[in-house]
């Protein structure tokens, strides 16, 4: 391909990538715009929780490339990158075809780290993709199956055990929803639920240390013992070595087992191979590895390139590895990419951090709304999906996955005046730029305004 022709590429379709891409098609991009994903489908991964415990489809939490793109002129490929050349302006996929570019975007997100404990890898499920949702729901399904059937008491109770590594968010929301979710799905076999355990197992002394979740730990803890099994806390336990039917954790200097058949990787991400490997000097990068961008997020060394996201670090900010900073990032990479186009001045990357959202179990969440005031329960639920599907990407997933869920799940399901308080109504309001904070809080007014008028 001519490296003379204007042709911006786009790699990585999530958070920032799909974002850039969505934008740049918006904002009439005029150059060609090739975005490059490994997989047909995009991941909302805040929601795959949702998807893994059948909340929500997987035309909402993973709607394929192609439908999202449709009619936006962006040419979607699905292949993997398996290299960068900066010097050559090329980026080769395991197809064997390789393009060229003006202008790169590299948005290849963050891989699971597994900190070199032993087995970790091999015998750990993580929880980072559609496809790890659905191993993740056979082999758990294929577990109760199993302990239903045996008579063996100690094979029951191995097949019935479940540890999760890791006590941050994603740790805290998967402890949470299989609470929730394994003693629904055993009662459902005929077993006994209360043979279920959930252990969420941390290497800290206290769950979300240090997580931009840190505010709700009160609340977390809370509503962990909450669920249908209360989980069960290890703190100041570092996970050792993996086995497939036991995991070895370090507790106060001793050596210690748990016999399970499922321990679950939450424990940690690592910057992307590819990342890892670009010929950007260590003194331009991070202590993660990631390289460091410009304000108006350029490699420091190849202005041509820009790099958000997970897998980028802006200079002199520290912004937490989240989608609400990668999908703003991939907004205003899409606007530098545009007035580089046209000849017009960057602009610096302007990111807001609105709150924090964390699913705490079926139809249970807390939110953390500007550090201003907290919401939990079946409200911080409500909070918590109704902002996540204002993001959903393009206007007519948008109004497809909005119009079902608000119909079915709030309309419908949990739109109870007497349950829901003022404190909703505010919060709804503050976070819901979009679509559904304001249908929502809409609702929420005229049925607290027909109430008072009844009165
Ligand atoms: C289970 C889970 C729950 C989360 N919950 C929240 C939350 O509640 N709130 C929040 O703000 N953040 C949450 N996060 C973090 C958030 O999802 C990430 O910060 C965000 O996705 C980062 O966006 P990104 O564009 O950098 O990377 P990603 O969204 O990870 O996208 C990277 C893309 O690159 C593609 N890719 C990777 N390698 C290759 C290759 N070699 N070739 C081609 N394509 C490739 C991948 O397929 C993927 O589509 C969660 C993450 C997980 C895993």
């Amino acid at each position: 391909m001519n490296s003379q022709v204007y042709q911006t590429v786009i790699i990585g379709g999530g958070f920032t990538g799909l974002f850039t891409a969505l934008h740049l098609a918006h904002e009439h991009y005029p150059r060609s715009v090739i975005l490059i994903d490994k997989d047909e489908r995009f991941c909302f991964k805040p929601l795959l929780y949702e998807y893994f415990d059948g909340e929500m489809d997987s035309f909402q939490v993973v709607p394929r490339f192609s439908e999202l793109l449709k009619g936006s002129g962006v040419i979607f490929v699905q292949d993997t990158v398996q290299s960068i050349d900066l010097h050559q302006k090329e980026v080769k996929l395991a197809s064997g075809n390789s393009y060229n570019y003006s202008n790169l975007v590299l948005a290849l997100g963050s891989v699971t780290g597994y900190h070199q404990v032993e087995g970790a890898r091999e015998n750990a499920f993580p929880f980072w993709t559609q496809a790890d949702a659905i191993a993740l729901d056979h082999h758990l399904r294929d577990c109760l199956q199993k302990a239903i059937q045996t008579e063996d008491v100690e094979q029951r109770r191995k097949l019935l055990t479940v540890v999760i590594v890791g006590g941050g968010a994603s740790g805290v929301e998967m402890a949470a929803t299989l609470g929730d979710l394994l003693p629904h799905w055993y009662s459902a076999l005929g077993g006994n639920s209360s043979e279920i355990r959930v252990v969420l197992l941390n290497h800290g002394q206290k769950i979300l240390d240090g997580d931009i979740n840190d505010p709700l730990r009160p609340i977390a803890e809370k509503e962990l013992q909450k669920r249908t099994i209360p989980i069960e806390i290890l703190t100041g336990a570092e996970a050792t070595a993996i086995h497939p039917n036991t995991i070895e954790y370090k507790s106060n200097n001793q050596v210690n087992t748990l016999s399970t058949y499922t321990t679950i990787w939450t424990a940690g991400t690592s910057t992307h191979p590819l990342i890892q490997d670009l010929p950007i000097p260590k003194e331009h990068r991070d202590h993660h590895n990631r390289p460091l961008v410009t304000p108006t997020m350029q490699l420091l060394d190849f202005p041509e390139v820009f790099a958000g996201g997970d897998c980028a670090a802006v200079q002199d900010s520290s912004l937490p590895p989240t989608a609400q900073v990668a999908y703003q990032q991939g907004a205003n990479i899409a606007q530098n990419l545009k007035a580089i186009a046209l000849g017009e001045e960057l602009k610096p990357v302007k990111v807001s951090i609105r709150g924090t959202l964390l699913k705490l179990g079926l139809n249970d969440a807390a939110a953390n709304l500007f550090n201003v005031f907290e919401v939990a329960g079946e409200s911080g639920h409500l909070i918590r999906q109704g902002t996540y599907l204002t993001l959903l990407p393009t206007p007519i997933h948008d109004f497809k996955a909005t119009t079902e869920w608000v119909d079915e799940e709030i309309f419908h399901h949990h739109l109870d005046p007497h349950n829901v308080g003022k404190k909703v109504v505010q919060a709804v309001e503050v976070v819901g730029a979009g679509v559904v904070g304001v249908l929502v809080a809409r609702k929420l007014l005229k049925m607290l305004g027909d109430e008072e008028k009844s009165k």
